[in-house]
């Protein structure tokens, strides 16, 4: 059976995390599948959702990471056809990528302890966030 749920959030700009675990979990509950997968999916081109461990250090780390790798102060093409200022902002959330799948096993999310889901902002204003959670598997074996 396949079961899917929105998650709409506020973000505050660039470089915002938010753990978003709790939400997953709960679709997962909602959804009654016990044994299957979770898979999430952020909406447009300048967000992104991955796995860490979510706490204050890497929280900080892992923006900053991209923003050495992708600064935004440098020149990129997506500023001569738009701009936005926000070429930085596509080219990091193709690199982390928009989606992740999260094994559910006897209805819960399969996760180690200190291994959460997360939701990036990297465009540079805040923006208001969907994401998509679809939980497809079996309810009972
Ligand atoms: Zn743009």
């Amino acid at each position: 059976m396949a079961y899917q749920q929105q998650l709409r959030f506020q973000t505050t700009g660039h470089r915002h995390m938010r753990d978003i675990t709790a939400e997953v979990a709960e679709a997962v509950a909602r959804s009654g599948v016990r044994t299957g997968v979770a898979h999430v999916f952020a909406v447009g081109s300048t967000a992104a959702v991955g796995l860490i461990e979510f706490e204050p250090g890497l929280v900080h780390d892992l923006p900053e990471l991209l923003d050495r790798l992708i600064p935004p102060s440098r020149q990129y093409g997506h500023e001569q056809t738009w701009h936005d200022g926000n070429g930085h902002s596509h080219l990091q959330a193709t690199l982390l990528g928009p989606s992740v799948g999260v094994p559910v096993s006897e209805g819960r999310l399969v996760l180690g302890t200190w291994q959460q889901i997360f939701h990036i902002e990297c465009d540079i204003r805040p923006r208001q966030r969907t994401v998509v959670v679809t939980v497809l598997g079996e309810k009972d074996l």
